[in-house]
């Protein structure tokens, strides 16, 4: 089940470097369009110049808090050398900056109100507990006894089932997260819910069907040396900038990178690694080839794949499918079999927007390869079949056996350095610390913990929001919200929607470290600030999950401190002991080590987290490989081949898709107006050429994107898409998305629709008239 081998550790990168990879020949990408390394690296040093050797301390010292490609200090178990980018250089600021200044926290709402979430964090820190109630123009400086004592007595006075909590994933620990789904269990509700579930959830949900695991089955180490190694709906080299180097030792050892996504993003075509120097004055060419596929259009793309394989095998056997693992190791080959053979080209063609000649090219790459790796982001799983998107990577990965061994395996890649371990340790209504919420599980946890779990089903964070707009009588509406970081009113789709839930709520908590616009934002009685550590401050230190399994410890980091910020996991307990007094003694800890030592009973994956005590400690959960030998963790063994029906994409006649994508920000966080890999702003649309031309649009022209969830305003950027999908920036685009569509397996929101196009001066100068009124009900018929 779990893998016996382990980790490897780091390899080396050649020392020659090989001219056939070079981008061009001209020094440093000159005249071209790509990120400016040096000058964002100078701009980083002068803003942290109050605070240089805090930062520099950080770096060298802490686990990395931006994405969750995962580094300790400045050594990674990839490669040997320099682990550090740009992501995480922008992210510094956070940790070193101090607190905001009095006057501007204590200024007038609206005033703060008119700054955006950008504006508003380079405030610098919360320093202390606030208030906010309705008609109050400014926030209250309270006390924290007063400040959790209002909380408890809030908690107390409801039933738990209108308590929800939410933790976000930037530089969480797992302590935290582990003291978080205690204390929500504690306090009698399964209402706790993480930002994994705006990005992997469906990962998690479909390995655990197809698979029985939870996170990768493999190691980048497995990227290097690979004889294919795809990325599909997955901009690595922008959202873990380090990935590039492990593609650039990859592509050293042979290994052939395949890109699918609707958009040929430019990092992934070609990068300037940084940190190695070839890659750095002449870039790397990192795709062999681009799938550029419909936006929805994947699961059509693997029926076609399979459908070939399949084809293949009835003129030569072998030739395809590797049939000793799947008789060996799987369930469910004819069934799959007859599926796929039953689908007929035109319609996978039209599905994906691929041509039958170009899947039977990726099809028979696939089968010629004796070891491959499918790695995938938010392109497959912000869907509202994202779960059946990604058991169909695992179709693909058993057909073809490339489940545990070396260079073989299935990799959802995250973006947030906490949030593999924000499930893991049970900061999820479907999950508990070492296991699904199952009367086994709850009987197991309850023995270690020492009260009784609540039994019903939680709710995710989208319906959590929601609730706070059922009536007063009802047993779920939502009254009090505790979120640990997160901005809803830039993460989650319609903006104006999400504002009226969040002001329907009778009390809401934000714990952070620093302002965003929902924090602004009224709650019926009350609004709570409370100001957390972050995670190199924290005593005792913490740990973070990387996406490859490997529990890192960050250490506490001697430096400057804020006046009144304390750790995560104190505040959860101290408010837990505060709502039941005489039961504190179940949810106090002493210290983080304390914590540390329970989470390794809880969840026996980690085991030998308590052994993790200073710098640079890090241990592999599950070893190198899950499943293993083709074992999988499931009731037999074996892992379930199934079916995908397509799905039915919602586009009109006349209509594009569009989809979000990320320009220079890390997350919802934005760190340039400018998208570094292709110069577009963060209004830009992007449209194929031909496309706009058909429709009368110039390169750079004011267009309008609308349907019947809302309107945005932008510019045309004229961009090598996918004919009939559009991409625009995240969050700006979210205004066009569709509320209350999830998901009906891991309940992640679309974030995908169908908008008609149409050049801004037409649009607004048609806007009085009925026109305009009957194109939307035109469409409203079209869409339902
Ligand atoms: S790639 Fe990710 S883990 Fe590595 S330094 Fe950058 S943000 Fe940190």
């Amino acid at each position: 089940m779990m893998g016996q081998t382990k980790h490897e550790g780091p390899t080396k990168l050649p020392r020659l470097p090989d001219p056939k990879l070079w981008v061009s020949p001209v020094p440093f990408g000159l005249g071209k369009i790509k990120p400016k390394h040096i000058r964002d690296t100078a701009k980083v040093v002068w803003e942290n110049r109050d605070n240089l050797p805090y930062a520099y301390r950080i770096l060298t010292q802490g686990v990395c808090d931006g994405c969750a490609l995962g580094v300790g200090g400045l050594r990674d178990q990839t490669l040997t050398g320099p682990h550090l980018c740009t992501t995480r250089l922008n992210v510094l600021r956070l940790n070193t900056m101090p607190a905001i200044d009095e006057e501007i926290l204590h200024s007038d709402i609206d005033q703060l109100r008119q700054k955006s979430s950008t504006e508003l964090r380079q405030l610098g820190r919360i320093p202390y507990p606030l208030s906010r109630k309705p008609g109050e123009k400014r926030f209250t400086r309270i006390s924290w006894d007063d400040a959790l004592d209002r909380i408890a007595d809030k908690i107390r006075s409801i039933d738990p089932k209108q308590l929800a909590f939410y933790l976000t994933s930037r530089g969480i620990t797992n302590e935290v997260y582990y003291t978080a789904a205690k204390t929500a269990r504690f306090l009698g509700t399964n209402n706790i819910d993480n930002a994994s579930r705006i990005c992997h959830s469906p990962s998690k949900t479909a390995l655990k069907r197809s698979l029985g695991i939870g996170a990768s089955s493999c190691n980048y180490r497995d990227w290097i040396g690979t004889d294919v190694l795809v990325f599909w709906g997955s901009v690595a080299a922008n959202n873990q900038p380090v990935s590039t180097k492990y593609m650039y030792a990859a592509k050293r050892k042979g290994t052939k990178i395949i890109v699918i996504n609707p958009y040929r993003e430019p990092s992934m075509d070609g990068y300037w690694v940084p940190s190695i120097p070839d890659s750095a004055l002449f870039g790397t060419k990192i795709a062999n080839d681009f799938y550029q596929v419909n936006i929805g259009g994947d699961i059509a793309l693997m029926n076609g794949v399979m459908k070939h394989w399949f084809e293949m095998e009835i003129e030569e056997p072998g030739s395809a499918i590797d049939w000793e693992f799947v008789q060996q190791h799987t369930h469910g080959v004819e069934d799959l079999k007859d599926h796929v053979l039953n689908q007929d080209w035109e319609t996978l063609e039209a599905s994906s927007g691929l041509s039958r000649a170009r899947m039977e090219e990726l099809a028979r790459l696939l089968a010629r390869s004796k070891s491959g790796v499918f790695v995938w982001s938010m392109g497959l799983t912000q869907h509202r079949f994202g779960t059946d998107n990604i058991s169909q990577i695992a179709n693909l990965a058993m057909l073809r056996g490339f489940i545990g061994r070396k260079h073989c395996g299935v990799m959802p890649i995250r973006g947030h350095s906490g949030v593999q371990g924000s499930g893991e340790m049970g900061a999820d209504p479907f999950v508990l610390p070492g296991g699904d919420f199952e009367p086994k599980e709850i009987e197991r946890l309850e023995q270690l913990w020492n009260f009784d779990i609540p039994r019903w089903q939680g709710d995710t964070v989208g319906d959590s929001l929601e609730n706070a707009l059922l009536p007063e009588e009802h047993q779920r509406k939502l009254r009090v919200f505790y979120t640990s970081g997160g901005n809803f009113l830039e993460t989650m789709p319609d903006p104006d929607f999400v504002r009226q839930c969040l002001e329907q709520m009778e009390l809401r908590v934000h714990q952070d470290i620093i302002l965003n616009t929902s924090t602004l934002v009224d709650a019926k009685e009350e609004v709570i600030v409370l100001p957390a550590m972050t995670r190199y401050e924290q005593p005792g230190g913490g740990t973070s999950t990387s996406t490859e399994r490997m529990v890192y410890f960050s250490p506490e980091i001697e430096g400057p401190r804020i006046e009144e910020a304390r750790s995560e996991w104190e505040i959860y307990t101290d408010l837990a002991a505060r709502v039941k007094p005489e039961a504190k003694e179940q949810i106090t800890f002493a210290d983080a080590q304390e914590i540390r030592e329970e989470i390794a009973k809880a969840n026996p994956n980690y085991d030998g987290i308590q052994h993790l005590k200073k710098k640079g400690d890090v241990f592999q959960w599950g070893g190198a490989w899950l499943c293993e030998g083709g074992i999988c963790p499931t009731d037999d063994g074996r892992g379930n081949l199934i079916p995908i029906e397509l799905p039915e994409l919602r586009k009109p006649e006349g209509h594009f898709y569009v989809s979000t994508r990320r320009g220079k920000q890390f997350n919802s966080m934005i760190y340039g107006e400018t998208d570094p890999t292709n110069a577009a702003d963060r209004y830009s649309v992007l449209i194929h050429p031909e496309d706009a031309r058909s429709i009368g649009i110039r390169d750079g022209e004011a267009i309008v994107l609308y349907n019947r969830y809302g309107r945005f305003q932008g510019v045309a950027q004229f961009a090598d898409t996918r004919r009939g999908n559009l991409q625009v920036y995240w969050p700006e685009g979210n205004v066009l998305i569709p509320k209350g569509v999830y998901e009906e397996y891991a309940a992640i929101p679309e974030y995908n629709t169908a908008v008609v196009v149409e050049k801004a001066e037409t649009y607004h100068a048609q806007k009085d008239t009925r026109y305009v009124e009957k194109r939307v009900e035109e469409l409203e018929t079209e869409m339902t």
